[in-house]
């Protein structure tokens, strides 16, 4: 992908502990309850990034989430992290609602009808789908986002997860890391890559699964904050007792969707504050 840089004439305000969550001022990270799945939003300076957007059951509210409460008619970035289903379902919904400048996603097409509808949204919109590169950099607003990972072979291996698209966030002295359902091959893969992965806070890779978050990639984080998204019932044990334990162990806090509900992160750029839990 082209490294595209967005320069916008950057207004500083001054972001309390307390903002209303609509305020969009300084850079909100919106970890979506959508059960067993996932959803992100990132606004920052007027701009608004979408990674992933929840399973079926979800899918009316992100809609309505993105809609009415964020109130947003135009999405800059939306990324499918990958396409399994509990991530790209709600993509189409509110890519038929509202256009997006620019859609990544580690493949271009994929067998199953989510997929295909978010596609044909895309489509509709005008909105492009292009395959990043690990290093690519782009910025939203004043926050500049950096692909750590994104590995479309994985798909030949039988390892649709390690596909994931992995975003790092940085916002002054903050930063974030998002990382759709990549497992441990894609964490020794950064690790080895030498790009920056110590962070304030992680959202923690495959739904707390036993298959991610590796000590050693926890080591190399280091996060504040881990954040699970995960239903309340769920088919897998997400998330599984050993990655608790290594979180514990890597000495984070650990917030959970299936416990708070929608968990809302707001930075001023030297500090985080968690403005809904
Ligand atoms: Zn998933």
């Amino acid at each position: 992908m082209k490294r595209v840089c967005v320069f916008l004439c950057a207004m500083f305000l001054a972001l309390l502990y307390v903002v209303p969550v609509t305020a969009h001022a300084g850079l909100e990270v919106h970890f979506l309850d959508v059960g067993q799945g996932d959803c992100t939003v990132v606004l920052c300076d007027g701009k608004a990034m979408v990674i992933d957007g929840g399973p079926r059951e979800a899918s009316g509210y992100v809609y309505d989430y993105i809609r009415k409460t964020l109130s947003l008619n135009h999405i800059d970035y939306v990324i499918s992290t990958h396409p399994h289903t509990d991530h790209v379902y709600g993509l189409s919904a509110v890519l038929n609602a509202v256009p997006a400048d620019l859609v990544l996603t580690p493949v271009l097409e994929w067998d199953s009808k989510p997929f295909e509808y978010m596609a044909k949204y895309a489509r509709k919109q005008g909105s492009p789908m292009v395959v990043p590169s690990a290093g690519d950099t782009f910025r939203l607003g004043s926050a500049e986002i950096t692909v750590l990972h994104c590995w479309p072979e994985a798909v030949e291996y039988g390892r649709a997860n390690d596909a994931s698209i992995v975003v790092r966030i940085d916002y002054g002295k903050t930063s974030f890391i998002i990382t759709g359902d990549a497992e441990d091959w894609s964490e020794y893969m950064m690790i080895d890559s030498g790009m920056k992965l110590d962070a304030d806070v992680l959202r923690v890779a495959h739904h707390g699964s036993s298959t991610a978050s590796t000590m050693e990639f926890l080591r190399a984080v280091s996060p504040e904050y881990a954040v699970i998204s995960v239903g309340k019932v769920n088919d897998y044990g997400h998330p599984h007792r050993g990655t608790l334990e290594r979180l514990n162990r890597a000495g984070c806090d650990i917030l959970r969707t299936d416990k708070s509900g929608t968990i809302v992160m707001v930075s001023n750029g030297e500090r985080i504050g968690i403005v809904r839990s």
